[in-house]
């Protein structure tokens, strides 16, 4: 079925308090491994069933026919940067893009104004996602007052307040014991460490990947090394304090044997890989023909992430590492930002892309050539990152929440950042096709997007 033929969603988006039987649709749920034609009911917000629905009378018909119908997707990482830098994002935003992408659960990162260390923050930023969010907010705590990587923040008072996770992430924990305390008093609290693997000493300056292109372009290069060197200390540290460390978006081949080789010795680590990079390089950073003339910057800063794109090598490597489950999933690392952080030139650019809206179209490019399964990547956005953070989703069992992501794994269309409904437009796929588009998102029964 083509775009032009389908039948458009049986009714409007909104609320509906009845049952929701979503028909005929693929239905992959890795969790059980399930991947089959047939439907799924949910009645007050939660799934009921799963098979044939016979008698639809007095219920809620959503045709989901040639359309995949998976659970919502999960992101450990998100940016949704409110409190404090409203400019780029708000909930009410960042948790529109969510849901605009299939994600019905987003894990806000804490490098808010004020930081999230204190239960007043994690507090403010849960009723904020109840009054105003479409998808669900999960809370991640700081790991050091005010992220200044000087004392802890009081880890267990914001395990009490509901954080799932704690970490500083824009910055590295820099200082090993306090990295030590940290994962110790995690273990107390019952939560996984996230550390953002930046070794600083190597990276003052540095703009993109060291490699062929940054000599070429004659940018400061960031070497894979200063991630590699933390990701070493921790798995070591982690071991020491039966800790869980997860590592936030690897991007270097080599972060990967660290991390087998603390996983063979029984050390409890997980890591998460961005859409980006598991799809780009940093071929794309020297901008385009056009720049020049169009008074862009004669780099493209929208390439500027951190950590930065790599090379070949590394992002197969990346896929690789998805697919013999080293990496356990895929996360967004969505970090919106406006026009002034990144209209300027490559050394000023703020880092970060604006991901959540992009992040299917740009995975699905792996299954369309073959080098990763519809079913892996849909456990890469699902099950396995539930699974990391111990979240209640990511699974359509009967009596898991009501939250599913029915997309068209075919569709192109074309990235117009004017489009999104993130505040952030900074992409390097503006004006890139992409094949595959979220058909409609439904969060507890709720269908809160739908493109049909
Ligand atoms: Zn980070």
């Amino acid at each position: 079925m083509t775009a032009t033929t389908r039948m458009p969603l049986a009714t409007a988006p909104g609320r509906f308090a009845g049952t929701v039987v979503i028909r005929g649709g693929r239905l992959v749920d890795p969790a059980r491994g399930i991947d089959a034609v047939t439907d799924v009911a949910i009645r007050d917000g939660r799934v009921i069933d799963v098979g044939t629905v016979v008698d639809t009378s007095g219920v809620r018909v959503i045709d989901a026919r040639g359309l995949v119908v998976a659970p919502g997707f999960v992101d450990l990482h998100a940016h949704l940067r409110e409190p404090g830098f409203e400019y780029r994002e708000t909930i009410a935003t960042g948790t529109a893009a969510a849901v605009a992408g299939g994600f019905t659960s987003v894990c806000a990162m804490p490098n808010t104004e004020p930081a999230t260390d204190s239960p007043a923050v994690v507090e403010f930023v849960r009723q904020a996602a109840r009054r105003e969010g479409s998808a669900r907010v999960y809370v991640i705590g700081a790991i050091t007052a005010g992220r200044k990587g000087k004392v802890l923040a009081d880890m267990l008072e914001l395990a009490s307040a509901g954080v799932v996770a704690f970490s500083d992430d824009g910055d590295c924990v820099a200082d090993p014991a306090l990295m030590r305390h940290a994962l110790a008093y995690s273990v107390a609290a019952g939560r996984p460490v996230v550390q953002h693997a930046e070794e600083r000493a190597l990276t003052t300056g540095a703009q993109m990947n060291e490699g062929s292109v940054s000599a070429r372009l004659g940018l400061p290069g960031w070497p894979r090394q200063a991630e590699e060197v933390i990701v070493a200390r921790d798995c070591e540290l982690a071991a020491l304090t039966g800790a869980h460390l997860h590592v936030a978006h690897v991007s270097a081949a080599g972060t990967l044997d660290f991390i087998r080789r603390a996983r063979a010795k029984g050390t409890r680590v997980t890591a998460e890989v961005t859409p980006h990079h598991l799809t780009l390089t940093d071929d794309l950073v020297g901008g385009h023909w056009w720049s020049a003339t169009a008074s862009l910057p004669p780099y493209d800063t929208r390439t500027k992430v951190n950590p930065p794109l790599r090379e070949a090598g590394d992002r197969d490597a990346m896929v690789s590492g998805l697919r013999d489950g080293t990496i356990d999933c895929i996360a967004t690392d969505h970090a919106p930002h406006g026009t002034t952080d990144k209209h300027v030139e490559y050394a000023a650019a703020a880092s970060g892309i604006s991901n959540l809206e992009t992040a299917l179209g740009s995975v699905l490019a792996l299954v369309h050539s073959g080098a990763l399964g519809l079913v892996e990547v849909v456990a890469a956005l699902t099950s396995r990152p539930a699974a990391v953070f111990r979240l209640e989703a990511g699974t359509l069992a009967p009596g898991a929440p009501g939250d599913v992501v029915i997309f068209d794994p075919d569709r192109e269309w074309c990235v117009d950042p004017a489009q999104f409904a993130s505040k952030g437009r900074n992409t390097p796929l503006a004006g890139h096709v992409l094949r595959g588009q979220v058909i409609a998102t439904i969060v507890g029964g709720e269908v809160l997007h739908d493109r049909s």
